[in-house]
């Protein structure tokens, strides 16, 4: 599996899967998933909505799957990061299961590549060193039949400088 490192804005990424760091509600909210819903198109929320109507809401560290609307990518598969509260440990596993089913996801679709931004990161204040070890970790550990490329799009400067280090 090739890992690679891409600087810029995950709407933009030709992947099998681009993920969404979603909140539990899947309606839509600010940072990555704002940008997602408002690039992608109705589809993508008329598809959560249908989600939620059936499961009800998206547990944090759980992923759930749409088609992609209007963006290059086919598939929007939605996660939610944990909000850090300090407990490293509980939000450590659970940022973990983010990155895991996700790509359980993936990979149960057949998927070759997908696109991962840095979950909770951002709004939910999960710090971005523990977090960028983490995800690189699980990728890295991930056993998988299917998906040949893993990218880290990083939107921000600290953050590429983070997954440089560590992808190195
Ligand atoms: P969370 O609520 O999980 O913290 P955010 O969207 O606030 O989610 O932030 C997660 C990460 O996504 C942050 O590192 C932020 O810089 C990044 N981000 C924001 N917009 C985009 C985008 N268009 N493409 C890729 N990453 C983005």
């Amino acid at each position: 599996m090739e890992i690679k490192l891409i600087k810029g804005d995950i709407t933009k990424i030709h992947a099998d899967a681009i993920v969404n760091a979603a909140n539990s509600s899947l309606l839509g909210g600010g940072g990555v998933d704002g940008a997602i819903h408002r690039a992608g198109g109705k589809q993508i929320l008329e598809e959560c909505i249908r989600i939620r109507n059936r499961q009800g809401k998206c547990n944090t560290g759980e992923a759930v799957v749409t088609s992609a609307g209007n963006l290059p990518a086919k598939y929007v598969i939605h996660t939610v990061g944990p909000v850090w509260n300090g407990e490293e440990d509980k939000s450590s596993k659970l940022l973990k299961q983010c990155y895991k089913n996700s790509l359980q996801l993936a990979e149960s679709l057949g998927l070759k590549t997908i696109a991962f931004p840095n979950i909770s990161t951002g709004i939910y204040k999960f710090p971005k060193e523990l977090a960028g070890k983490i995800a690189v970790e699980t990728v890295k550990n991930f056993q998988s039949e299917n998906i040949e490329k893993v990218i880290f799009v990083c939107f921000d400067d600290e953050n590429e400088r983070i997954y440089k280090k560590l992808l190195d």
